[in-house]
């Protein structure tokens, strides 16, 4: 690039000058914004030293706070957790269209590419078919080709098969020839998969893709809600030295007002961390406020008044947020995917995040949205921990459609 020596003030000042509104990123940086200041109830009181451990059998010492980028618009909050140590930053193909990992190869170009751990994600489906419609190795190829460009780099350390709905997906010859490849170019140094799907797909996900012994590294979902059979799955993959990255780890982020010297999300981020089978959590942040509050949960010791604080939290969103428990899936008298559905529902009501609700609701086929919802006079869906399916259904499809 320009080999010029950049000060992060200066990468701010050309950043904001060459704002053309073409991107999420470029578009939405205001440095006042960027640098204000963080939320000094939540942070850390203390000089946090930042806690590294090995991610499975890739050795990579990765810092146990890592960065989910997937919403962030403010590049100079990277440059921050840069300075406090975290190592690993996850983005995908898809996000903000491309821009998230333009936005993350730009601050790491500035930063130093060599110095940090990065992990992308490339869907093994074809968007406009429809979901189950997998990918051939030459456009998994060409997708690969494209996210190396925008992050500017020649290999990812982390590359993964993104959101696997299918426990077979993972054993298609194309996907492992694929991976396989990647690897063998170093385009890839590691391989993973990650995963939303709760219940019999989440369990099943791991076990086929354990079986093939390619996958280093698996993402996915983990809370203090999580269904124990996710936790023994996650904890098999440990023991066969897979890493493990978590995410979703604060259950949908709701904003309910609970205030405590510990608050819901980082009691939440803490007790993922307090695992003994996660090697990191990637929790979305989106500016220094939560970059602050989630730094706070390093060399924390989790108490009784925080899970109390947990389940307060739970207390205020149980009747919105899904488990993933995985027993309402047979239940349903048509094809309507109720965890997506009940995510994209998240994204909007828990992140404040309408675009991203949106465009992952919009991204199901008619088959599996709630269409089939509006019509139906005798729902068969339901939900043993009290949700009302139906109900939250039609609200996604008339709010996202
Ligand atoms: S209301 Fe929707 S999710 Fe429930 S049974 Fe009917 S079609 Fe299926
Ligand atoms: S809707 Fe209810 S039963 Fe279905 S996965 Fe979510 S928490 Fe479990």
């Amino acid at each position: 690039m320009t080999g010029k020596k950049l000060t992060r003030r200066r990468f701010l000042r050309d950043l904001t000058a060459a704002c053309t509104c073409s991107s999420l990123y470029v578009n939405t940086l205001n440095p006042r914004h960027a640098l204000g200041k963080p939320h000094k109830k939540y942070a850390s009181k203390n000089k946090m030293e930042m806690e590294y451990r090995t991610l499975g059998r890739t050795g990579l010492k990765v810092s146990a706070l890592s960065f989910g980028v997937m919403r962030l618009a403010e590049p100079a909050v990277l440059f921050e957790a840069l300075d406090m140590g975290i190592n690993y930053f996850d983005t995908a193909h898809s996000y903000q269209r491309g821009n998230n990992e333009k936005m993350l190869g730009d601050v790491l170009e500035q930063y130093g590419r060599e110095k940090v751990f990065v992990a992308t994600k490339i869907p093994p489906y074809h968007r406009r078919l429809g979901m189950k419609r997998l990918n051939d190795q030459k456009s998994l190829e060409a997708k690969m080709e494209k996210s190396l460009n925008r992050l500017q780099t020649d290999y990812v350390d982390v590359l993964f098969l993104h959101n696997i709905k299918d426990p077979d997906w993972p054993v298609q010859d194309e996907m492992l020839s694929f991976c396989q490849k990647m690897k063998k170019t170093g385009k890839a140094r590691f391989v993973g998969i990650s995963f939303h799907s709760g219940g019999k797909t989440y369990v099943d996900t791991v076990d086929q893709a354990l079986k093939t012994d390619v996958y280093d590294v698996f993402l996915a979902t983990l809370n203090y809600k999580s269904p124990k059979a996710h936790m023994d799955a996650l904890k098999r993959a440990r023991k066969k030295n897979v890493g493990i990255v978590a995410m979703k780890t604060q259950a949908g982020g709701y904003d309910q007002g609970v205030r405590e010297s510990f608050n819901p999300y980082q009691a939440a981020l803490r007790w993922v961390l307090d695992r003994e089978f996660v090697d990191c959590a990637i929790p979305g942040m989106v500016n220094r406020q939560q970059l602050a509050e989630n730094s706070g949960v390093i060399g924390m010791k989790m108490g009784w008044s925080h899970r109390k604080t947990l389940a307060v939290y739970y207390d205020g969103i149980k009747d919105r947020y899904c488990l993933k428990c995985g027993a309402c899936s047979s239940s349903c008298k048509n094809t309507v995917d109720i965890h997506t559905i009940h995510r994209s529902l998240m994204y909007w009501e828990g992140y404040r995040d309408f675009e991203l609700g949106r465009k992952t609701y919009r991204e199901l086929s008619t088959a599996e949205n709630a269409l089939a919802c509006i019509g139906c006079s005798t729902p068969a869906c339901r939900c043993i921990n009290g949700i009302k399916i139906s109900e939250r259904m039609r609200y996604a499809h008339t709010t996202f459609i």
